[in-house]
């Protein structure tokens, strides 16, 4: 799994006693394999990951993690060593580390996760399992930024009512592109959560790094400890820093793409 470490494009890091990689890879049976993938419906629903689950698919029991893991977009694991994850193309992937208690989530926390509170339900089953909130590490991957981010008024609202204001932007009308020059390029042609094309006024943009920011923090989680990929999905033109060039995918830039971003987390051993 090491060499997991240098594929695609993204972020690799150590996370307290975690260690992290967010990456764009192709289809890939193997990879889809070694890491553990939950189905991820748009649900909020939280499994935990645990010895009987991998001996199912080692048995041949099932076929395939999102088979055993089915309508669920979080898993958490306190097993060392075993890389959980999720996929996702302009959707937020989030992980967290709890080291006190040693324990991992990783989270697909797409509009509709985000606004029902996926990350928040994930924070308190990690404080069920004994973990304090407060000292949770979280990473932010690479997801569609606010300027690529364009939707309808009434999406806009539906985060205003669910606490999220502060994560809604409204670009000025005199400025219907909506600020930088690139914010400008990465509206251009954006398609909108309903399919229309407002050009009478402009539109919000949701930013949902930051929504998923106050999620946490309002989930007892440390400012301090939130780091947050300045990857943006979409608009992102960067090559790998290991020289594949490979862009991370992007639902909304390539609808018909069949890759994947893997943004997975593991415990590292003890010693290790
Ligand atoms: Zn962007």
């Amino acid at each position: 799994m090491k060499n997991l470490l240098s594929f695609g494009f993204g972020d690799a890091m150590r996370m307290g006693a975690s260690e992290i990689i967010a990456a764009g890879i192709r289809r890939d049976v193997a990879m889809e394999r070694a890491v553990v993938l939950p189905q991820q419906t748009h649900s909020a629903n939280v499994a935990v990951v645990e010895h009987r689950h991998l001996d199912r698919l080692r048995n041949g029991d099932a076929t395939s993690w999102p088979e055993i893991f089915g309508d669920t977009d979080a898993l958490i694991t306190r097993l060392p060593g075993v890389w959980i994850g999720v996929r996702t193309a302009d959707c937020v992937p989030v992980l967290l580390c709890a080291d006190d208690i040693r324990a991992i989530a990783a989270i697909h926390a797409g509009w509709k996760g985000t606004r029902s509170d996926i990350v928040g339900a994930t924070v308190r089953r990690l404080v069920d399992m004994g973990a304090d909130a407060a000292r949770i590490r979280a990473y932010i991957g690479p997801c569609i930024c606010a300027d690529c981010y364009e939707v309808s008024p009434e999406l806009a609202e539906e985060f205003r009512a669910a606490g999220l204001a502060a994560g809604v932007l409204q670009p000025a009308a005199a400025n219907p592109t909506g600020g930088t020059d690139a914010g400008a390029a990465c509206s251009a042609g954006a398609p909108t959560t309903d399919g229309r094309q407002d050009t009478a006024s402009p539109r919000p943009h949701i930013d949902l790094k930051e929504c998923n920011r106050l999620r946490l923090i309002r989930a007892g989680v440390s400012d301090t400890l939130i780091t947050i990929s300045h990857h943006c999905t979409r608009h992102t033109t960067d090559t790998s820093p290991t020289g594949s060039g490979h862009p991370l995918y992007s639902y909304r830039r390539n609808p018909g793409e069949t890759g994947r971003n893997i943004t997975a987390i593991r415990l590292c051993e003890l010693n290790g």
